[in-house]
């Protein structure tokens, strides 16, 4: 490929972030080319094609909100929609904005270089370099690279093997099939509801138990949502005012000011509702021990009200650490499925995997014989798939040497040193910490209004000074510590992949508060930023 080509602006990624970032730039007037790995557009909603796939957040509030003509023709069918409704609706974004002629499909970014004399930066693939441009936008997903877990024997297994962010394009029947599935975090939960529909029997091997609650999975007939599409201005505003970026309908007052009673009543209220609306039922659930364990207990007692057998309802009710601090699991039907003869929970927590076989999975006190393995073992989130790319800026330092005690940015947007270089939704931002789709809008506009100021001011360069840097990350970790977030081991803080550095990423003083502070940042004429 020729380098010829200069563009303003490449971004590497086709999910939410991409493509919004393309047309943004692209709007902006600014010439711009999108690269990605896979060969359509929709990031997570591609990679992710495992059975039972589903957005936890409503449709509703989990899509774009830039386009005003775009929220009132799109009809989502469901309330939750699941991967290939959301895949349909990017590819539909994607055509809508005429954006395909500007992305490259089937190319995977493995460098990316920074000239300091002509402020210009060089993208390479495998195959060579593939173009130059004054801006590079990474929407590389912050769960965009799948986790293998260095279990000895994986590669001996005789049956099938499966991960479920790599998931093929075909349907996969398990009937009359002895199944594993590994992991019980989000899509852990969803994979194996699904598997135990048509699965001979299936092991759900549990080594860390999740706070798992239901959902409203019901269509949305056309009533509902012609009356949901005239408040959709509404609905927006108040997503943008809710920690989360989604309007749970908090209650004011702080739960330890309420009797247990009252706080059970406004969980049970909320219960069958589903999703995240319970964790918001009050402002301090995640930063007031007392009160998270309220709701805590609540979620406890849930599982043994549904799990029939005893031993398996304590597995799955013996969470030893706040709720929220892991991602909770918006899973309906998952504890009802224990109840079935051919669904058997497996511990291995306290009896560890000790290896694959050709013919299953050993742990420490079993063997379990098994047709097929589904890995749901998760990412190396939020800097994995950054880290994958041999980034390098001023003086050839690399991203990989800036980032190696844990990654430091300046509003989750840029790094000190790497000029021209954005993030979108990178650690230390709310990211995967809120409803993403309203964090990615927010950080590709305030990169795109970036990008105007610099051309309006005929500047060549942005970057952060490295004590803007140092204070955000200080800052980062103080709000952090003033949650709950920090009590346990989580892929929040790396703590899933042996080696990488233990800290914690993203920003969890809410959405509201990260967007005031880019705001002022803008306002003041990008503070913290050295534009030349
Ligand atoms: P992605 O969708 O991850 O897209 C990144 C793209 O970049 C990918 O297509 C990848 O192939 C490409 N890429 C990466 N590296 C390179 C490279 N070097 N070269 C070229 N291309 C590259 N969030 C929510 O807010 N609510 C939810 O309900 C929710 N559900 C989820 C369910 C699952 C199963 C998963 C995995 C995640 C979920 N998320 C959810 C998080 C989800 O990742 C985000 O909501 C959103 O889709 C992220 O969009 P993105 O564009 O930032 O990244």
């Amino acid at each position: 490929m020729s380098t010829d080509k200069t563009y303003d602006v490449v971004v590497v990624g086709a999910g939410f972030a991409g493509l919004y970032m393309l047309h943004r730039a692209r709007t902006a007037g600014l010439s711009a080319h999108l690269y990605e790995a896979g060969d359509a557009v929709g990031g997570t909603w591609y990679w992710n094609r495992y059975p039972g796939a589903r957005c936890d957040f409503e449709s509703l509030d989990y899509s774009y909100s830039f386009d005003e003509t775009l929220q009132q023709e799109w009809d989502w069918p469901e309330r939750y929609s699941g991967q290939k409704e959301i895949q349909r609706y990017l590819e539909h974004v994607t055509d809508r904005f005429g954006l395909r002629a500007d992305i490259t499909f089937g190319t995977r970014v493995t460098g990316a270089e920074f000239d300091e004399a002509e402020c210009l930066w060089t993208l390479s693939a495998a195959s060579g370099p593939l173009t130059r441009a004054h801006h590079v936008v990474m929407a590389t997903g912050s769960l965009s690279t799948p986790r293998l877990p260095d279990i000895p024997g994986i590669d001996t297994f005789a049956g099938r093997r499966f991960h479920t962010a790599a998931w093929p394009d075909e349907e996969v029947d398990f009937t009359g099939r002895r199944v594993a599935v590994i992991g019980t975090g989000s899509s852990g939960v969803q994979v194996s509801v699904e598997i135990a529909k048509q699965a001979e029997h299936l092991y759900v091997l549990q080594r860390t138990p999740s706070y798992v609650v239901p959902a409203l999975h019901e269509p949305l007939d056309a009533e509902t949502l012609a009356d949901e599409k005239t408040r959709y201005a509404e609905r927006r505003a108040l997503a943008l005012r809710a920690p989360l970026g989604v309007d749970f309908a908090t209650r004011p007052e702080p739960t330890m000011s309420l009797s247990e009673e009252d706080c059970r009543a406004e969980f049970e209220k909320r219960w069958p509702v589903g999703g995240a609306a319970i964790l918001a039922a009050f402002p301090d659930l995640i930063v007031d021990a007392e009160a998270n364990e309220r709701l805590a207990n609540y979620l406890k007692d849930k599982v043994r009200e549904i799990v029939e057998d005893p031993r398996t309802a304590e597995l799955l009710a013996s969470m030893d650490y706040p709720v929220g601090a892991r991602r909770l699991v918006v899973g309906p039907g998952f504890h009802t499925m224990f109840n079935q003869p051919n669904v058997e929970l497996v511990d291995v927590k306290g009896s560890p995997i000790v290896e694959v076989t050709p013919t299953g999975i050993r742990t420490a006190d079993g063997s379990y014989d098994v047709d097929d393995i589904v890995f749901a073992t998760g990412f190396d989130a939020m800097t994995g798939a950054l880290l994958a790319i041999d980034v390098r800026g001023r003086g050839g330092e690399s991203l990989a040497e800036h980032w190696a005690a844990g990654p430091v940015t300046y509003l989750g947007l840029q790094a000190a040193a790497f000029p021209n270089l954005f993030l979108i939704t990178g650690p230390g931002s709310p990211s995967v910490f809120s409803n993403m789709v309203r964090s990615i809008e927010q950080h590709v506009e305030f990169v795109a209004d970036l990008l105007v100021a610099l051309r309006e001011r005929g500047a060549s360069t942005v970057e952060p000074t490295p004590a803007a840097e140092a204070d955000w990350v200080r800052h980062v970790n103080d709000v952090a510590g003033q949650t709950l977030m920090l009590r346990t081991a989580s892929w929040y803080m790396g703590a899933n992949v042996p080696g990488k550095p233990r800290v914690f990423m993203p920003y969890v003083g809410g959405v509201p508060a990260y967007r005031e502070i880019c705001d002022k940042v803008a306002a003041n004429g990008y503070d913290g930023l050295v534009i030349a």
